[in-house]
């Protein structure tokens, strides 16, 4: 873990190993989630030729194969032995629902151990599949569900890459190659900050963004987070992708209540990493998220002064009528509200297009994903 991102954490956050960490002895290697230079050097180990290496991955991302059986371009021994030494493991689907208008959530048992929820959100001839980043969060935004969970562990390559495999078994789009595909963008905005979980997402990315595998282009990944700054410029120039930032108020005294990351690192700071923010220009634009809630940060003043604070920056506001979930503290502003301010923000020349909630009716909607153990027992 990064040692800066210490002083984050909460009590009751846990941090557990994910089970892979644990050296048990004579364990097989799970193949899933190593880069392809941690792939070749198993691959040497076992005896192998490197190139097989190149013709595993290409099964395994390409092909989406599940078993060593269906690498038929390995011969019969080869393959024998790395059904001895190795495994193909991906997440364990706990439960699986599918929401009245399309949206799918999985409930997740990843190899690493714990739940987690990842959510297809379908659109007509495309679509994005929300990817968690750690089990729990230690962030505790006010108006999250997940983030009244602890933070229990950071997912592992293994559990973030296995996500993309399940969603891309259940619409059948293997090959990679095959034409136009659902399964068009990723957004990391599922369960946990991703920032806080660096080394990690950025392995999983490049796995997931290979050309030669799953092959989803950075232009389609979204990471989405609280405002971590420290990470930020590392983000751009290390993994590319495009950048949210959860804003969700203008004032540092409403921001500290209902984003507490903001104490640390206020909107000042939080903005003047945006502007610098690699790759950051007009047709690629920073997506400020903005929760509406109802007499908390929804007036049309609130507006003007977001587009002060993110004048020069080239953005576009998201705004997310807020999610309920039992027990929320707040509530939604009214269409009206949410309507007057998209106006301003519109006027003032940033796209500002309103969210519309998706799969409200199984809690698969922003902001309501929280591991179902925990949900049970709480109730
Ligand atoms: N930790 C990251 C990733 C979560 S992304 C982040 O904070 O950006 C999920 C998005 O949904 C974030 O913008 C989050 O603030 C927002 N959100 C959380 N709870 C919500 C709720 N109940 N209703 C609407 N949006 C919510």
């Amino acid at each position: 873990m990064i040692a800066e991102t210490a002083s984050i954490f909460k009590k009751g956050d846990m941090i557990l190993k994910p089970h892979s960490d644990l050296s048990v002895k004579n364990k097989k290697i799970n193949l899933i989630g190593l880069s392809r230079s941690e792939l070749e050097a198993v691959v040497l180990s076992l005896g192998l030729k490197k190139f097989r290496a190149k013709q595993i991955w290409h099964w395994i991302y390409h092909r989406g194969a599940r078993d060593f059986d269906e690498m038929t371009s390995l011969g019969k021994q080869t393959r024998a032995e790395l059904q001895v030494k190795c495994e193909l493991i991906r997440p364990k689907v706990v439960r699986e629902q599918l929401s009245k208008d399309a949206t799918r959530k999985w409930l997740l048992n990843p190899p690493g151990g714990g739940e987690i929820e990842t959510v297809f959100i379908p659109e007509e001839d495309r679509g994005a599949l929300c990817i968690s980043s750690q089990v729990g969060c230690a962030l505790s935004c006010k108006f999250c569900h997940t983030g009244t969970q602890p933070l229990i562990r950071n997912l592992v390559p293994a559990d973030i890459v296995g996500q993309m495999l399940i969603a891309r078994d259940t619409y059948r789009e293997w090959p990679s190659s095959q034409g136009r595909k659902l399964l068009s963008n990723i957004v990391m905005m599922g369960m946990g900050e991703p920032l806080l979980n660096f080394e990690n997402i950025k392995k999983a990315l490049h796995i997931i963004m290979d050309p030669e595998g799953i092959a989803v282009s950075k232009r389609r990944i979204t990471l989405s987070t609280a405002g971590y700054v420290p990470l930020m410029k590392r983000c751009g120039d290390e993994i590319g992708v495009n950048l949210a930032v959860s804003l969700h108020a203008v004032r540092d005294d409403i921001r500290d209540e209902i984003v507490p990351l903001n104490r640390k690192f206020p909107i000042k700071e939080l903005l003047n990493a945006c502007r610098s923010y690699p790759g950051a220009h007009n047709a690629r634009r920073i997506t400020f998220e903005y929760v509406m809630l109802k007499d908390v940060n929804d007036s049309e003043a609130d507006a003007k002064e977001l587009c002060r604070l993110i004048s020069g920056i080239p953005a576009k506001v998201n705004l997310i009528p807020f999610n309920s979930w039992p027990g929320a503290p707040f509530e939604c502003s009214s269409e009206k509200s949410i309507q007057k301010f998209a106006n301003v923000v519109n006027n003032a020349g940033y796209s500002s297009p309103v969210r519309r909630p998706r799969g409200r009716d199984i809690l698969a909607a922003c902001g309501q994903l929280k591991s179902d153990t925990i949900r049970k027992k709480l109730r």
